[in-house]
């Protein structure tokens, strides 16, 4: 789609004004000043409020990813049926609230992304079932009501994510059987952050292929979502990692940016900043942050919630590592060299290896190290 931004205008800036209208984030009616389809500053001031409230990236502009993010704001519980259709998913924010009153209530429903999957179905159904509703699979008016009244009395428990890391706690320390994808940013075409010969797209293949041995010696199926010289889809990232029923996904990237001060390791994983977050991917991407700070002295940006496709998409616990800044000289010269990949390398198997250890066996950061060696 073309990306609607200060400038544009037409019939797609209006429906995108009518949305935000509805979200009460734009002011005036559609004769009024922002609803005349011309992209104004006010329209850019309530898509950077809109991005910044659903952990978009944050650039005013209307791209993918804020357009679908804008069309599944638009719907709220009841407003229409929902059922899961295998071809084409129902998207929204009725179906995350569905989901959380499912999880609120016991039933797993998947995890709240507010993608109606088969999960989200098989959770629904257990529920009209033991609440003697026919259990059509649908979320009418009917299920609706039952779901409303018992959710008010019931308070907590996000049963799916402790399952979630109760069964991670169950695996013990070794890497053994475990499954991770890996995932080198960019690629093809996309080369990311280029300067000269050097291409971000080249120097995350390469951390990325340093982590895969280390973690394969470790025991781990490693697999990686492009080669040296592919460059996928974020859709198909994240479904080979689904195919192939990975435990854990780390995407691999390094940060540019205009201003040269710009420096330092930062991470990502699925949330909201609303709670409907994934905790072991927060662990993890704190982890896998620290081990990199510890053994780099780079400079610790922090771990972030986000709801990119990447990180929202992905069933399982998803990070993305951004290790440090190209545009930065000191960050450059580090990740240049091949020596300090290695060491980012040896901290990323270390933050898996820790994600896998029970707590009382987990040793203090930028110590543990792997037996493999390397
Ligand atoms: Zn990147």
């Amino acid at each position: 789609m073309e990306i609607l931004r200060p400038g544009s205008s037409g019939p797609a800036v209006a429906e995108v004004q009518a949305v935000l209208r509805a979200l009460e984030l734009l002011a005036g009616d559609a004769a009024g000043e922002s609803g005349c389809g011309e992209f104004d500053e006010a329209t850019e001031l309530a898509v950077r409020h809109f991005q910044q409230v659903r952990g978009l990236s944050v650039d005013g502009r209307v791209g993918e990813e804020t357009y679908r993010a804008l069309n599944e704001a638009r719907w709220s519980l009841g407003d229409r049926l929902l059922r899961y259709d295998p071809e084409r998913p129902l998207r929204g924010d009725d179906v995350r609230r569905l989901q959380e009153l499912l999880l609120e209530l016991g039933y797993d429903a998947g995890r709240a992304d507010g993608i109606l999957g088969a999960e989200t179905e098989t959770g629904l159904r257990a529920f009209q079932r033991d609440y003697g509703l026919n259990a059509d699979g649908t979320c009418g008016p009917a299920t609706l009501r039952a779901l409303k009244q018992l959710g008010r009395r019931v308070t907590g428990g996000r049963p799916q994510l402790l399952r979630q890391s109760a069964s991670l706690v169950e695996s013990g320390p070794h890497l053994i059987g475990r499954v991770i994808v890996l995932d080198p940013g960019h690629g093809g075409d996309d080369t990311g952050y280029t300067a000269g010969e050097t291409t971000e797209a080249d120097l995350v293949f390469d951390l990325a292929s340093r982590v895969e041995g280390r973690l394969a010696a470790a025991g781990a199926k490693v697999y990686l979502t492009r080669g040296r010289t592919g460059g996928p889809t974020a859709e198909e990232r994240t479904a080979f990692a689904n195919d192939a029923r990975a435990d854990l996904f780390l995407s691999l990237h390094m940060e540019a940016h205009g201003s040269a001060h710009a420096r330092g390791v930062a991470s990502y994983y699925y949330g909201t900043g609303s709670g409907a977050s994934s905790t072991v991917g927060e662990q993890f991407a704190n982890l896998a942050r620290r081990e990199v700070i510890a053994r780099t002295g780079m400079l610790d940006c922090g771990s972030h919630a986000k709801t990119w496709d990447i990180l929202r998409m992905t069933r399982m616990p998803s990070v993305r590592l951004d290790c440090g800044y190209l545009s930065h000289p000191v960050d450059r010269l580090l990740l240049l060299d091949a020596r300090l990949r290695s060491t980012i390398a040896q901290a990323v198997v270390a933050s898996v290896q820790r994600l896998f250890l029970p707590a009382e066996a987990d040793p203090p950061t930028g110590t543990f190290l792997l037996p493999a060696g390397g």
